[in-house]
C-alpha cells in the first residue's frame, strides 16, 4: 500500500513539475512527448505501458485545467490548449476529476474473512450473520458473497 502511495505521489509530482517547465518555457509544442519522456520501457504499475502513458496524458490534461476526455476520443494531449493559456481561469466544476479508464473498478463494498480468521468454535461470524452467509470450510470462515447484504455485522 505504502509503495503504491509513493508510486502514485511520484507520478503527481512529476506531472505538475513538466507543467510547470512547459508554463515557464512558454512552449507548449512539446507537450505530447511528455508522457514518452515519463514513462520508458516496461510498464511498471499497469497491464501495458500504452495504458500508463493514457493516463499519464490524461493527467497532464488535468493539471492543465483542460476537460478529462474518454478513452474513445481520439484527439491529441494539447486539444484546448489554448483555452488553457490564459492569465485568469476560474473553477469550473467538477472539482474532482475520474479517469474512467484508469480505474480498476475494485469493490468498494464487499466483506471479505481475513488472514486472521481461525476457525474458531464459537463462530460468532456465523451467529451474526441475518443472510447465513457464512460458513466454516478448510478451517476458515468463508463468505457467500451471493448471500452477503453487505450489513458489516460480522
Ligand atoms: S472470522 Fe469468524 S470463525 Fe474466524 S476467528 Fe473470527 S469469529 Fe471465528
Ligand atoms: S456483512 Fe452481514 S450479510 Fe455479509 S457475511 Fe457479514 S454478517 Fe453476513
Amino acid at each position: 500500500m505504502i509503495e503504491s502511495y509513493s508510486s502514485i505521489l511520484k507520478i503527481r509530482r512529476n506531472v505538475f513539475e513538466e507543467v510547470a517547465k512547459l508554463a515557464y518555457e512558454g512552449d507548449y509544442s512539446r507537450i505530447e512527448e511528455i508522457p514518452y519522456e515519463m514513462l520508458k520501457g516496461q510498464a511498471k504499475y499497469r497491464e501495458s505501458i500504452f495504458l500508463e502513458r493514457a493516463i499519464v496524458a490524461e493527467r497532464i490534461r488535468l493539471a492543465i485545467g483542460l476537460p478529462v476526455r474518454s478513452a474513445d476520443e481520439h484527439a491529441p494531449i494539447s486539444k484546448g490548449i489554448e483555452d488553457a493559456i490564459i492569465t485568469k481561469r476560474f473553477y469550473e466544476p467538477p472539482l474532482v476529476n475520474v479517469i474512467d479508464f484508469a480505474c480498476n473498478a475494485c469493490p468498494t463494498d464487499s466483506y471479505h474473512v481475513t488472514d486472521a480468521c481461525e476457525g474458531c468454535l464459537a463462530n460468532p461470524c456465523a451467529n451474526v450473520c441475518p443472510k447465513d452467509a457464512i460458513r466454516i470450510s478448510n478451517g476458515i470462515s468463508k463468505i457467500n458473497q451471493e448471500l452477503c447484504i453487505k450489513c458489516g455485522r460480522c
